[in-house]
Formats: C-alpha cells, structure tokens, sequence
C-alpha cells in the first residue's frame, strides 16, 4: 500500500462580536475566532494537513490572506481545494486525528457532531474522523485557539494493480493471436484485426 502523512497546524485569537466557527459548526459562545476567514481553527489545520499529504503547497499559498474574495469565507471551500488536490495527486484519505487546544468552550459535549460534520466535509465514515480537545496548560494562550492535525492518505490505485492489469491485458492478447493464427492456418480464415488495450498505464500517474 503506497501511502503518505501529512501534518497541519494553525492558530486564531479569540475576539467578541463575532461567531464561533470550528468544524465546520456554529458553537454557541460570547467570543468567535478573529480571521481573515470565518476562522476555522480545526478545518484549515485538516486542510494544510491534507496539502502537505501530497506535497501541494499550503492553504495560504492557495488563498492569500488579503484576497478579498476570502473575507469570512467558510473554510468548507478550503477544505474541498485540498480534497480536489488530493484526488488528481491520485490519493485518498484514510483517516485524519487532529487536537485542538483551547480553553473553552469545552469541545467534548460537541465532538461527536463536530466528527460528522467534518467527515461528511472530507467525504468519508465519521470513524475515519479523530477530533480531540486540551486546555493550554501553563502556556497562558487562553485567548487564542490552537490546531494540530495528521491526515494518512493512500493510492487510489497502485502501482502493483496497474502493472498487473496491464499483464492480464497482455496475455489475454496473446492468446488471442495465437487463437487467430491457428485459424488462418486451418481453416484460412483471415486475421482480425488485433484490438488495442483499453488504457495506457504510461498516462496513469
Ligand atoms: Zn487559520
């Protein structure tokens, strides 16, 4: 199995005033998460973790910080960039863990619909899905939300699979050759013409 990790980090000071967006969700609390965007800790985390799967940049270098088109947009659109990349890289997920760190709200009651919020935005089972959640301890950042998260991702279809697809193609081609040719002897029935494999494997990247 040709897999790969990648990891993500981000972080967000809280503001009042402002609606508190992590996951994907809408967390009822007196204080949001200041952002160019809607300031999802947790999804631009999974998303750079996802890019750095494949070695596809980062989200900033897809969504520059002082475009207007990104003022308070919902970081679903991240997300989905990063799943887009994903598949023309020829991956999928396996599974995403991820830790948040801040001091409240407490992200325990919640987890659970956070998970299957954020997995129906990745696409794949809630048990693919790991969503923790710790207090800053001695690090004095209760103003700020942290995010860590790994992404596991693997080959659609690998290497192994194509070679063997394309030598089962092969075989059964010269089979038929050998077929035909011993028609045309005995019977002088005359060759078809041969049929060419139904795909490439040089084009499959
Ligand atoms: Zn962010």
């Amino acid at each position: 199995m040709d897999t790969r990790i990648g990891f993500g980090w981000d972080s967000h000071a809280f503001k009042p005033g402002v609606p508190l967006r992590i996951g994907g969700m809408t967390i009822d609390h007196p204080e949001g998460l200041a952002g160019h965007s809607d300031g999802d800790v947790l999804l631009h985390a999974i998303t750079d973790a996802l890019l750095g799967a494949v070695a596809a940049g980062d989200i900033g270098s897809f969504f520059p910080p002082g475009d207007p088109r990104w003022k308070n947009a919902d970081s679903a659109i991240f997300l989905r960039l990063a799943l887009e990349e994903l598949e023309h890289a020829g991956y999928k997920i396996v599974n995403v863990d991820t830790t948040l760190v801040l001091a409240s709200p407490k992200i325990a009651p919640i987890a659970g619909d956070m998970r299957s919020r954020v997995a129906d935005l990745l696409g794949v089972e809630m048990s693919q899905v790991s969503i923790k959640a710790k207090t800053p301890e001695g690090l004095n950042l209760d103003g700020v939300a942290q995010c860590h998260a790994v992404a596991l991702v693997e080959r659609t279809l690998d290497e192994d699979d194509l070679k063997s697809m394309s030598a089962v193609i092969e075989s059964q081609r010269q089979l038929e050759d050998v077929v035909e040719d011993l028609l045309s002897q005995v019977h002088g029935v005359p060759k078809k013409r041969t049929i060419a494999p139904i795909f490439d494997t040089e084009d499959i990247t």
